[in-house]
């Protein structure tokens, strides 16, 4: 399968060469052919790849405190009146952005290093 992935890359690259050579003017002289020491078999190599993800904040039930309201009497002593009751509310913390990493294979390829 690879075999016939990189015969086809050489063979659409020889095209291209075919090409070229055919659109430049045929009085051009030395021009360059490729031999097998144009090329060099670069190995699998792998790198690291940094992604930014979000992270959600953690929901978290609180306890909200009932409200009472302080009016006064004819006597002048305080009386307290509910104003609303405590009650559980669900918060979400803040999110944030975090940075992991993560190795990638890099395929190993040909590499013309004749500089054509
Ligand atoms: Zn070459």
């Amino acid at each position: 399968m690879r075999g016939t992935t990189r015969t086809i890359m050489v063979s659409a690259f020889a095209a291209l060469i075919a090409w070229n050579v055919a659109s430049l003017a045929p009085a051009q002289s030395g021009q360059h052919v490729h031999t097998s020491n144009c090329k060099r078999w670069a190995p699998p190599t792998t790198r690291t790849v940094k992604d930014r993800v979000w992270i959600k904040g953690a929901a978290r039930r609180i306890w909200v405190p009932a409200k009472y309201k302080t009016t006064y009497g004819p006597g002048g002593n305080p009386v307290q009146t509910l104003v609303r009751r405590g009650y559980y509310k669900t918060v979400r913390d803040k999110g944030r952005w975090e940075v992991r990493s993560r190795r990638v294979t890099v395929p190993g390829r040909w590499k013309f290093i004749c500089g054509h």
